[in-house]
Formats: structure tokens, C-alpha cells, sequence
């Protein structure tokens, strides 16, 4: 084709295409959908307000602006733990928080964030995708209107902050520790006193001597809080989060209400923001165990096999008892369970393993 005839074409081509535009009805214009996202962070925090921010951006930009989502940090439109509650009844079109913060809806929500002695991060995004776990997840939440996706996920947790070893089962009694959720029974079975506070209250309560320990996340958050000013001993590992998923959930009618393109760019966008919170809490974790070490003078220690044993023994017990509450949490629970049993070799032999031969010739 000659040029001239090439461009002629071009040219009427595109004078059709921009009359048929000038022609279409309104309806055809692509609708907006403005969405409210409430979250149980405070605004910005760290790892978990900023990726509620982060998820919020890659949903306006993923779709061209046809989906608009405001964040809303704990308090702003809902506090904290009414999140779930709101956007399952509408008022908000989606949230973003931690699904163990709903085991009063459902025992079964806390197999979705963290088990102690369960699954790790990779382990966790394996079991939603491709395990199962989805499935479950959303039968669990479709009961509340609510479409949950994995969104998040701030990798192995740390043990916590101590100001006196813990060298035997004896030094955990009486001791009181800032502990939420299934390692909170944990604890207590293991003679201490679990306390849960909000994160902006375990600092003051730590100095004061209000509680003698607490676990918070890792070393990027535990940094940024000042841990380190008033606790001597940083134990890991996190037994009870060994790969905590950040969840969002969307209200199920106005997820299901959206056309099938932006269907897909909601569920790409969670998918992508798992990877950049799992990406970043790496990222900073490594700098930040670094710098308290080598700066702060924190002392690191691990919990011996024994203390771990017995931990484990007790979360074996605490896990069943979750299943035995009603029928959804015995189908999760096996879910969980089998595919626990199924990682255990792989794990041992693959991740574990490298990093036990790298340590040989590499160390920090
Ligand atoms: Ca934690």
C-alpha cells in the first residue's frame, strides 16, 4: 500500500471511530465505581496502612481510574474491628485487615491469617491458590456478603521482646506478654498470662512494667516502634506467625456487580500486593535486624528445642479445639492440616534446607 493511500485510509478510519464515540449514548462512557476501603490500621502505619494504600493505588491505576478507592485508616469512617461488619453490610465496598481478627464471626477466619506452627508465607499462598484454601475462604465469608482475598503477608514473625531469658518451660509462667490471638491460648496453657493491646499502647506498657514481654511483627516494625529501648532480649523464632497473610475483603455484590475486566484487575491487583508487602517486609527485615543488632545492642536468642516442643504440643491442642467449635472451622482445619503434612518435607528439604547449606560457607 502506497502511503498516501495508507494515510487517506488511516485518516477515515479514525474520523468514523470519533464519530461513532460523539454518537454513543451515555451508557456507554465507562462507568465509575468510587469505593470506600475501611481498614483496621491507623492511617499509613508501616507495612500494613501503607499496603492497604499500596493495594488501594494499583486498583486505581490497574483499572484507569474507572475504579476510584479512598482509604480510610481504624477510626476514620469505622474503628478498627467494625471493618468487617461495615463492608459486608455495604457501608464500605471493601476492607483491608487480618482474618483472625473475625474469630468472633467465625473460629474458622484464623486458619486465613496465622496458625501457630502452621504455614509460612510461600506454604500459605500455595495453600490459597492452589490447596484449597480460597474455596473455603470464600464459602466462610460469602456468609457475610464478603469476597476475601489474600493481600498481604508479613512473612515469619519474630518471638517477641524479653527482658530475662528464657531458658525453661518455668521461665514462661506467670509471665505476662502481649499476645494476640491462637498463640494467646498458647501461652496460656503454657502458664503465662497472655494481654492483648493495641499496637500503639504495647510501647508505654513495656517501660511501665505493665506487661513483662510482647511480641509485636519482625524487625522492621519492631524497630520502628523502639523496642529496643526497653527490652534487652529479641527471641525468635515466631512460632505462633510464621507467615501472617494481610487479607481485603469486598463487599460481594458490589464485586460481583463490577464487569468481568475489572473483576480480573481487583483480583490481579491483591495478587501483586501480596508480593510487594512479602517483598518488602523481606527487604526492610533484613536491613533492620542489621541495625538492631549492630547499632541497638539488641541480644538475640532462640527459644531451645524443648521450649519449642512443648509449644508446638500445645498449639497441636489449641488448633484442634478451633476445629471442634463448629463444621466450617472441621473443614478448614482439615484443609489446613493436610496440606501442613504436605509441606513438611519439601520444606524441610527445600527452603530449610538451602538456607542450612548457604549458612556453611556464608555468613552475615
Ligand atoms: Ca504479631
Amino acid at each position: 500500500m502506497e502511503r498516501r493511500s495508507f494515510m487517506k485510509k488511516a485518516g477515515t478510519g479514525a474520523i468514523i471511530a470519533g464519530a461513532a464515540l460523539a454518537g454513543a449514548p451515555a451508557v456507554h462512557a465507562a462507568k465509575k465505581y468510587r469505593w470506600k476501603m475501611v481498614t483496621t490500621w491507623p492511617k499509613n502505619f508501616p507495612g500494613l496502612g501503607t499496603g492497604a494504600n499500596h493495594l488501594a493505588k494499583l486498583i486505581n491505576d490497574m483499572s484507569g481510574g474507572r475504579i476510584v478507592v479512598k482509604v480510610y485508616g481504624a477510626g476514620e469512617l469505622v474503628p478498627a474491628f467494625e471493618s468487617f461488619d461495615a463492608v459486608s453490610r455495604g457501608t464500605a465496598e471493601i476492607g483491608h485487615g487480618a482474618a483472625y481478627y473475625w474469630k468472633g464471626k467465625s473460629a474458622a477466619t484464623q486458619f486465613f491469617a496465622a496458625v501457630p506452627f502452621g504455614l509460612n508465607a510461600q506454604e500459605m499462598a500455595g495453600w490459597i491458590h492452589y490447596g484449597g484454601g480460597q474455596q473455603l475462604w470464600d464459602e466462610l465469608y460469602g456468609q457475610f456478603n464478603l469476597k476475601p482475598f489474600a493481600a498481604g503477608s508479613t512473612g515469619v514473625q519474630m518471638g517477641g521482646w524479653f527482658n530475662k531469658e528464657i531458658n525453661t518451660m518455668d521461665d514462661l509462667k506467670g509471665l505476662k506478654m502481649r499476645m494476640p490471638g491462637l498463640g494467646a491460648e498458647v501461652l496460656s496453657k503454657a502458664g503465662a498470662t497472655p494481654v492483648s493491646l493495641p499496637g500503639g499502647e504495647i510501647f508505654p506498657s513495656l517501660q511501665s512494667g505493665a506487661i513483662d514481654a510482647t511480641e509485636w511483627v519482625g524487625p522492621y516494625n519492631d524497630l520502628a516502634f523502639g523496642f529496643y529501648r526497653v527490652a534487652k532480649y529479641y527471641y525468635w523464632p515466631g512460632w505462633h506467625e510464621p507467615g501472617t497473610v494481610l487479607e481485603s475483603f469486598v463487599n460481594k455484590k458490589a464485586f460481583e456487580g463490577l464487569p468481568k475486566d475489572l473483576q480480573a484487575i481487583v483480583t490481579a491487583a491483591m495478587g501483586a500486593a501480596y508480593v510487594d508487602m512479602l517483598s518488602e517486609f523481606t527487604t526492610k527485615n533484613n536491613s533492620s535486624l542489621v541495625e538492631l543488632v549492630t547499632k541497638h545492642n539488641v541480644v538475640l536468642k532462640r527459644f531451645s528445642d524443648d521450649i519449642l516442643k512443648k509449644l508446638g504440643q500445645f498449639s497441636k491442642e489449641v488448633v484442634e479445639g478451633v476445629a471442634e467449635q463448629d463444621a466450617m472451622s472441621k473443614k478448614v482445619y482439615d484443609s489446613f492440616n493436610s496440606f501442613r503434612k504436605q509441606s513438611i518435607s519439601w520444606g524441610e528439604i527445600g527452603e530449610v534446607g538451602f538456607s542450612l547449606a548457604r549458612a556453611l560457607t556464608f555468613k552475615s
